[in-house]
């Protein structure tokens, strides 16, 4: 059955987040209250050598919890945000070609915009680094190559659709959908999809900090976002932004498509 991260899931998942960085930092003070142990136990028994390379174990977790303190800093001043009305079809456009070069020519990008002149409210500046980490997890996702669509299309969420989202409200989105035809996720990857410094990576490859930023932002823009993804066949993340007021009665637009996969 397809992977989908409910919105309720995925608050837990938020709510955990705080729980999951006290845990890893309280694993690395025992790592450290471990090593002093053990390097009074062999300075005790006289071997000195073995005491120093506890020195040296105990110092390289010290570096490692201060790193992860410095992440977590940066982290949070980064989510400033300056919302302004965007249209997020000519934004998309724009990247097009920064998007082709980031994931190599194995992997084939296909924009599905309907070039609505309707504009969304948010950040964007945010908006391009959540469209290009979300490329680059694409990518990733793909290395024996693949394709990669974005796709736009104007959306009206219900109270329901938006039931979990305590800052979104009924009315219109724009909906921007990123899909690939990688890797997927299996369930307990998925879970933890949004939490920061969460990654499956290589050591430096990885920042875990891609979809916990798109969470942010959502969050901060007033909408709301969700994954689906099945192992072995691909994953596409959804995000709406809620459409700019002025452009809200424009004339002569799509009519809005019925958002499946929402509850
Ligand atoms: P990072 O990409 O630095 O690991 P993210 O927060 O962007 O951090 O992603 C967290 C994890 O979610 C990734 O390490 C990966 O396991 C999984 N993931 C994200 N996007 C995709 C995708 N498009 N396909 C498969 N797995 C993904």
């Amino acid at each position: 059955a397809e992977e989908t991260l409910r919105q309720a899931q995925k608050m837990e998942a938020v709510g955990q987040l705080t729980g999951g960085i006290a845990h890893d930092f309280n694993n690395m003070l025992q790592g450290i209250s471990g090593s002093l142990d053990l390097m009074q136990h062999r300075i005790d028994q006289g071997r000195a050598a073995e005491a120093g390379r506890l020195v040296e174990t105990a110092r390289q977790t010290v570096e490692r919890a201060a790193a992860l303190t410095h992440r977590l800093l940066a982290f949070a001043r980064r989510q400033t945000l300056d919302p302004k009305p965007v249209n997020a079809d000519a934004m998309t456009r724009g990247m097009e070609e920064l998007i082709r070069r980031t994931v190599g020519p194995g992997i084939q990008v296909e924009l599905r915009l309907q070039d609505g002149s309707w504009a969304v409210q948010c950040d964007p500046n945010q908006l391009e680094n959540v469209l290009l980490n979300l490329a680059i997890n694409a990518r990733d996702a793909m290395p024996e190559g693949g394709h990669l669509t974005i796709g736009t299309r104007h959306a009206r969420l219900s109270a329901t659709d938006v039931a979990h989202e305590e800052d979104a409200k009924p009315g219109d989105y724009v909906e921007i959908a990123v899909t690939d035809t990688g890797v997927g996720m299996d369930e307990a990857t998925l879970a933890r999809a949004f939490e920061p410094f969460f990654t499956t990576k290589p050591l430096g490859e990885g920042t875990g900090l891609g979809l916990s930023q798109l969470y942010g932002f959502v969050r901060q823009s007033h909408g709301t976002v969700q994954i689906n993804s099945k192992p072995g066949r691909g994953t596409t993340v959804r995000f709406y932004l809620p459409r700019h007021r002025q452009d809200t009665e424009e004339a002569g637009e799509t009519a809005p498509a019925a958002v499946p996969g929402i509850r």
